[in-house]
């Protein structure tokens, strides 16, 4: 059998025995006379945790209110206690997530592959989750050893003896395999008060551009809406009438929304929460890591929830839907929904609290584990050039994590290097020039993805060139990108704006302005920024690894590094 019958063999089993706990429950329930006519249904979902089990720190820890005014929010013991408090609120309830709970986490997570994550999910008893991008992160295989467990097949079962993997579905109905065989589980369906309830999961359709090629090889990732509607015709004829989506894609919104205004800027989540399915109930989304509560309009011209509760574990998203227990659909006029802040007034959930030191206690001797060595300290301070010793380290590195996708420069901006790389024993101990997975996690924390696009040499040139950006007030602010020793050039310190640059060589030939030329750089500088809007217009992008494997990658295959002399950059009067 292959992977994939051998997954739709399992698929299937697994749909069939959701279906029939659903669809046969009603059954049975509409037998007996049932005095209420309405059953209360109260959803409760959470996005994008991360690993965020210890409380998220600095920004990354707070909410805003409306008032501008910020509190203190997150943390896996502090959302155990707000979520079981608002399950007790209620007769029913369900715990869903949408996406990205795993992957670029933190360190206690993090070195265990996230399993910590994983059974705090099951511990709070999470009952569905859409798959995010970062559920792919380390691959397919991966994503399904998070879902029926097994021990990682080069690290084993670090965390505990053994890994039995996620109590709950990890579903995606525009996720196929090239033949068009569902990779994923399209919904799941529970039942209330005998009301089949359909929780379906789609995400996002250009999930490829954000993780490694390999990791989604033979899989496709098809239009959301599509998706959906085909799903909920499905479920439709089948007789389940109400319908949550889970999705992995989110709107921004402006600056000092509170949790729950619906101050959207037009993005892909109100697009498809208003082309989709009438039939479709609700829309918890993710992805975008913002804060609001909204109501569309769906084609039939009723109103539906789209929601979404920033990210690491900070809000917790409350849809109360009253359901018509005769047609077995929502009453949609009666939906009501909040942000919850998960505050850390509340006393923590003990259970959860130790896993999270169990988490915290077992992360410390792996992340003193050396990965590898240096001859001296790799420092972020600039020579004149404005080149970085440890930039030009991070970018070769880059080149390397990307060379699979036919990259011949990587570019980086400092100021995603976090801390220099030092020589001398740290506290935790370890020798001299040993670089440990900590100091590397510390030099590298944001779980950047690579991403790699196509410039011409005039683009190529036009970017260097945003590295001075000027002020309305006359001054010029300077961000110089760290490259791969396969670039070089020259700037001039008497240049104007747009003509400081020259001598542009890609592994010693001088750039022809009509070629192109595959560069890899974070997906925050692929998306502009730092000022550098000429790499929006790079073409055909294709995703690559977060960061810091990269630089583990490196780290780990080339022993011995000493400083790179500042040579790739010149800088004349
Ligand atoms: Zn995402």
């Amino acid at each position: 059998m292959t992977v994939s019958t051998r997954l739709a063999t399992r698929l299937a089993a697994f749909a069939a025995a959701t279906l029939a706990a659903g669809v046969l429950g009603a059954t049975a329930a509409e037998a007996t006379p049932a005095p209420a006519r309405t059953a209360d249904l109260r959803l409760i979902s959470f996005n994008d945790l991360h690993g965020n089990l210890t409380p998220p720190a600095g920004s990354s820890g707070r909410v805003t209110l409306p008032d501008g005014t910020a509190v203190d929010a997150g943390g896996a013991a502090y959302l155990a206690t707000h979520a079981k408090r608002l399950r007790g609120e209620v007769k029913n309830s369900l715990l869903l997530t949408t996406g990205d709970n795993i992957g670029a986490s933190p360190l206690n997570s993090a070195l265990f592959h996230d399993e910590p994550t994983v059974a705090f999910l099951n511990l709070i008893g999470v009952q569905a989750n859409v798959v995010g991008n970062h559920e792919f992160d380390e691959g397919y295989r991966e994503l399904l050893r998070m879902q029926f467990g097994g021990c990682h097949p080069t690290d084993g079962c670090q965390f505990r003896p053994t890994f039995t993997g996620s109590k709950f579905p990890y579903l995606g109905a525009n996720v196929t395999f090239d033949n068009g065989f569902p990779a994923l589980l399209p919904f799941t369906v529970k039942s209330v008060e005998g009301v089949p309830v359909a929780i379906i999961g789609v995400t996002l359709e250009d999930l490829p551009s954000l993780v490694v090629p390999s990791g989604v090889e033979g899989l496709r990732f098809g239009d959301e809406v599509q998706a959906l509607n085909s799903t909920s015709k499905l479920l439709d004829k089948v007789g389940v009438k109400t319908q949550v989506v889970l999705m992995h894609q989110g709107d921004n919104t402006e600056a000092g929304s509170g949790p729950d205004d619906c101050r959207t800027l037009p993005g892909p989540a109100r697009a498809i929460a208003t082309a989709a399915s009438p039939s479709l109930d609700v829309f918890f989304t993710g992805h975008s890591h913002q804060q609001y509560n909204c109501v569309v309009t769906d084609p039939a011209g009723k109103p539906r929830t789209l929601i979404q509760g920033a990210s690491f574990g900070r809000l917790l998203s409350v849809v109360d839907l009253k359901i018509d227990k005769r047609t077995k659909d929502v009453v949609r006029t009666a939906t009501v929904a909040h942000n919850e802040i998960v505050t850390r007034t509340v006393a923590p959930d003990p259970a959860a609290q130790a896993l999270v030191e169990e988490a915290t206690t077992k992360s410390a001797p792996i992340a003193n584990r050396q990965i590898g060595t240096i001859t001296a300290d790799l420092v972020r301070a600039a020579a004149p050039s404005g080149e970085i010793p440890l930039g030009d380290v991070i970018a070769d590195a880059q080149l390397v994590a990307t060379s699979g996708n036919n990259a011949v420069i990587a570019m980086t901006n400092p100021g995603g290097i976090r801390t220099d790389l030092t020589y001398a024993s740290s506290p935790a101990g370890e020798g001299d020039g040993v670089v440990t997975y900590g100091e590397a996690f510390a030099v590298q924390p944001f779980a950047n993805i690579m991403q790699t696009i196509t410039l011409s040499g005039a683009q190529l040139k036009a970017v260097l060139e945003q590295q001075w950006q000027p002020r309305p007030d006359g001054t010029v602010v300077t961000r110089f990108l760290q490259v791969s020793d396969s670039l070089h050039y020259t700037w001039s310190q008497s240049g104007t704006q747009g003509n400081r640059v020259s001598a542009i060589t890609v592994a010693g030939v001088p750039v022809d302005p009509a070629a192109p030329y595959r560069v890899s750089v974070n997906n925050f500088l692929a998306a502009g920024g730092d000022g550098f809007t000429e790499l929006v217009n790079g073409t055909d992008l294709v995703g690559g690894p977060i960061d810091l494997d990269a630089l583990a990658a490196y780290l780990s295959a080339n022993p011995g590094i000493a400083p790179p002399a500042p040579t790739r950059v010149t800088v004349v009067p």
